[in-house]
């Protein structure tokens, strides 16, 4: 059975974990890094990125992920994962993963209040389109070589995307009940 690690220091961790084990792979909660070892794949939750970065730093976690996933550990950022993967973000001084070759801009839709959600389609998760839920949550504003665009908004706007095993989406998937990214996510890591 697969072993997917889920940073658990702040945000959506929990509902991340429920998920994944509904999918059949073992879900453990990362807080610590000797909790990063032996791992299959990772998943960053949503949540509040500045927040998450500065535990990161605390527990020594940013320099032992970035290792990770250079050597080709696949990793699945959403909403506050997304900026942390990110090679750069708006308002965000904090040392970040750095992981995928894009820029973003966090709180791009608003505040909380301007929080909404709506099905868009995803090519790469079949036909049917995906409700999509979307909490004050960052845009994609420029990808580098390689970066392949998973989702857009019916504007246009670069809402998900994916460079080699490295996937980020800007909403929750793990609020819905649709397993086809996190399904998507397993599809990579098995290779
Ligand atoms: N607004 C948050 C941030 O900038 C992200 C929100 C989320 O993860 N739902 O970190």
């Amino acid at each position: 059975m697969k072993k997917i690690g889920v940073l658990a220091l702040q945000g959506a961790f929990v509902e991340h974990i429920q998920f994944l084990r509904k999918l059949d792979v073992e879900a453990l909660p990362v807080r610590l890094p000797q909790e990063l070892e032996g791992l299959d794949g990772l998943v960053i939750p949503g949540g509040e990125s500045t927040a998450i970065a500065k535990l990161m730093q605390s527990y020594n976690l940013t320099k032992t992920i970035q290792e990770l996933v250079s050597c080709g550990l696949p990793v699945f950022g959403t909403c506050a994962g997304m900026i942390l993967l990110s090679k750069s973000a708006s308002q965000l001084n904090s040392e970040r993963i750095g992981a995928i070759d894009i820029e973003v801009t966090r709180n791009a839709f608003g505040r909380q209040i301007d929080s909404f959600e709506t099905d868009i389609p995803i090519p790469s998760l079949g036909k049917r389109a995906f409700h999509a839920v979307f909490i004050r949550a960052p845009l994609i504003t420029k990808t580098g070589p390689g970066v392949e665009i998973l989702a857009r908004l019916e504007d246009g706007v670069s809402v998900a995307a994916r460079q080699g095993k490295v996937v980020v989406c800007a909403f929750h998937p793990e609020l819905t009940d649709d397993v086809r990214f996190h399904r998507y996510f397993l599809e990579i890591l098995a290779g």
